[in-house]
């Protein structure tokens, strides 16, 4: 289907017919489903997300958006507050911005929906059922790494401008549909979009945290890796060595204690009063040693920390860096050891906008009308690409996406078809309502019909 439109069909002022929105956004789910499973098949590793940005950016064209595609000066980044340091090269990886500019009058208010190309590790794919990337349906479920984290929320903003178009509809302000890269390890993705200039009244990034919850709170994260030298002797005598394994083992159970003391009621930050386990300290990586017989002399750690939005990225690397030499000096064979700590991946802050603010009662009103259900503000205890716009592009972003998903980071990932439609109709109409709408004229007879903003549920 082509959805672009003549600009000289334009007429304004004519209200949108909201029930009429949510109907086109469920007609859509053929190709929904059609696009979202081919999205998958693209295997968008870290430093391997090319064919899926070329996918993304050949539909956003053929939906008449201006596409933007550049790579990554990562120069320019290095010089923003909010860099983290890389782990793999830029070259030939891009960003894709669909850009939608009116064709009649601006009436509204500005928009960027972002959303992230990349998908984490598959893990040992022998725990998987089938191909990791196969894309397939079953009932309800779509099938793959990335089907719910966070290629869903893509389509889904995907579809909701289609949704409009296929009734003659356009948004009346500036809408920027981002799909970056890197948000599961550094966030340099959307960091390059900020650089490059984008700006909107707010942002909405469809990731799939919460049913029935917009994420107005998310943590801080820091990737750190410890490199540990150790003392290699033959294993006949393994006493007399100290193998450097053991020690990096040592040193994060001595940084676990650290995130046992956050997770103590009183040391909690607000959001997350009464959370199960807000901080979270995961040692995700361990590499070192030679073979079975002999002690190893080194070892790298690498490991992922969580902590409050009230804290700042610099706070927390004092605070750990003091108590691995705390522990170093503590350990009895200290003097046959040396370690380093090094920075790569995430140097994240967090994040909270207020309960208040107009994004998040917009998408909540939307939500309600259309799904019949009250949306509840929610504390994530990970990071996401939020963080830029809302602390360095004065542009207030939450995170409300696709909800009926399953396993993200884990074994068969998968994401509800139905939540997917529920979440475009959504987003569609929040659309309409955030940005106002241009009816198209070819359209103009068969849709002028006044909004009808309850009960949208019943259709
Ligand atoms: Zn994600």
């Amino acid at each position: 289907m082509n959805d672009m439109h003549d600009p000289s069909d334009i007429t304004t002022g004519v209200l949108a017919d909201e029930a009429a929105i949510v109907a086109a956004a469920h007609a859509l789910r053929e190709q929904t489903v059609a696009l979202l499973s081919e999205l998958v098949t693209h295997p968008s590793l870290l430093g391997h997300e090319q064919s899926a940005q070329r996918l993304v950016a050949d539909t956003f064209e053929s939906m008449g958006l201006q596409v933007d595609e550049f790579q990554i000066d990562e120069e320019k980044l290095k010089q923003h507050p909010a860099y983290s340091p890389s782990i793999v090269s830029y070259d030939g990886r891009t960003n894709v911005v669909g850009i939608h500019r009116p064709s009649g009058p601006f009436k509204g208010q500005s928009l960027i929906f972002n959303g992230h190309i990349d998908v984490v590790p598959t893990g040992a794919e022998v725990l998987w059922t089938g191909s990791p990337f196969s894309g397939r349906v079953e009932g309800d479920r779509l099938y793959g790494r990335g089907a719910s984290d966070m290629k869903a929320g893509i389509v889904a903003y995907t579809m909701a401008y289609r949704a409009l178009k296929s009734i003659g509809l356009e948004p009346a302000s500036p809408v920027y549909f981002q799909s970056v890269i890197e948000e599961e390890c550094t966030g340099n993705g959307a960091l390059a979009c900020l650089v490059a200039g984008y700006r909107a009244d707010a942002a909405v990034i469809p990731e799939p945290i919460a049913e029935n919850g917009v994420m107005t709170c998310q943590m801080g994260v820091i990737w750190l890796a410890i490199e540990v030298l150790g003392k290699p002797v033959h294993a006949s005598v393994a006493q007399t060595g100290v193998g450097a394994i053991d020690f990096a083992l040592y040193l994060f159970g001595e940084l676990k204690k650290l995130e046992e003391k956050w997770n103590a009621p009183s040391a909690r930050y607000r959001s997350f009063a009464h959370h199960q386990h807000p901080v979270n300290f995961n040692l995700g990586k361990i590499t070192g040693g030679e073979w079975a017989s002999s002690v190893p002399s080194s070892c790298r750690a690498d490991i992922r920390l969580g902590f409050y939005p009230d804290r700042k990225v610099t706070q927390v690397k004092q605070e750990v860096e003091a108590l691995l030499a705390a522990a170093y000096e503590a350990h009895p064979a200290h003097a046959a050891l040396t370690y380093r700590v090094l920075y790569e991946g995430f140097q994240a802050d967090g994040c909270h906008v207020p309960d208040d603010a107009p994004i998040v009662t917009a998408i909540a009103d939307s939500h309600f009308d259309v799904v019949g259900k009250k949306l509840t503000t929610t504390a994530f205890t990970g990071t996401t690409d939020c963080k830029f716009f809302n602390l360095y592009g004065e542009t207030p972003a939450i995170c409300y996406g696709p909800s009926g998903g399953a396993n993200i980071h884990g074994i068969d990932e998968w994401v509800s078809i139905d939540s997917v439609m529920q979440t475009t109709a959504v987003l569609a109409v929040f659309m309409a309502r955030w940005c106002g709408v241009n009816r198209l004229q070819a359209q103009a007879a068969q849709d002028a019909v006044p909004a009808a903003r309850p009960a949208l549920h019943s259709v």
